[in-house]
């Protein structure tokens, strides 16, 4: 005797009903008019709603609150308090010192100098540059960590300086790192400097970051 199919019964449809038509909002999933299943409610939800919900949650989270409040903050933070390395290659770093010092005071501006590269985010050139040293000058900035800046104090960092010419000279500091803002003079006084530190406050707050 041949066992008969088996017949799967079919589901009961639960079934809710919908609020009047004045009741509902504007936009609302279609199904006005009668009574819509309960599982077609839940499988629309689930395929439209959760994922909306996690793209808005995620995009608020990665890209709004970075540009509106992350950025900005870091921005400001890191503007308002640069480090620079402690460090003198030539005659312009006595200028450099004296701009630390009580008269000048550099550290109203949160401009304190720090000893490690590693606490560095901002490099002062302040003196000639010779080839023998161009590759220490290299390899402190590459340790000092992102986002950092360098200024080329006085007219030696700028372009060689009265030692253009000579063998031993970089003709610009450019020709080794990027520089973010040149100071003239032969030497800079501090006041330039400090006019010098702050135009570099400035092109970070228009970076926007
Ligand atoms: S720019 Fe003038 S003061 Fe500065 S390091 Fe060169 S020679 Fe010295």
């Amino acid at each position: 005797m041949s066992a008969s199919p088996s017949v799967r019964p079919a589901p009961v449809a639960r079934s809710m009903t919908l609020p009047p038509e004045s009741l509902r909002l504007e936009g609302e999933l279609p199904m006005a008019g009668a009574a819509v299943p309960f599982v077609e409610i839940e499988a629309l939800r689930a395929r439209e709603f959760i994922p909306a919900a996690k793209e808005a949650l995620g995009s608020l989270i990665s890209n709004r609150s970075r540009e509106t409040l992350i950025g900005p903050v870091f921005n400001w933070a890191g503007r308002n308090s640069l480090f620079p390395l402690h460090w003198g290659l030539a005659c312009c770093a006595i200028e450099f010192a004296a701009a630390f010092g009580a008269r000048w005071d550099a550290e109203r501006f949160g401009v304190v100098a720090r000893s490690s590269p590693r606490q560095c985010d901002l490099m002062i050139v302040n003196g000639t540059v010779t080839w023998k040293v161009a590759h220490k000058l290299i390899t402190l900035y590459e340790q000092m960590p992102e986002p950092k800046w360098v200024i080329a104090m006085g007219n030696c960092a700028t372009g060689g300086g009265p030692f253009r010419t000579a063998y031993s000279v970089v003709p610009g500091v450019d020709k080794l790192v990027p520089v973010d803002v040149y100071i003239a003079g032969c030497p800079p006084r501090p006041e330039a400097l400090l006019d010098g530190i702050l135009t570099l406050e400035k092109l970070i707050r228009e970076r926007k970051e």
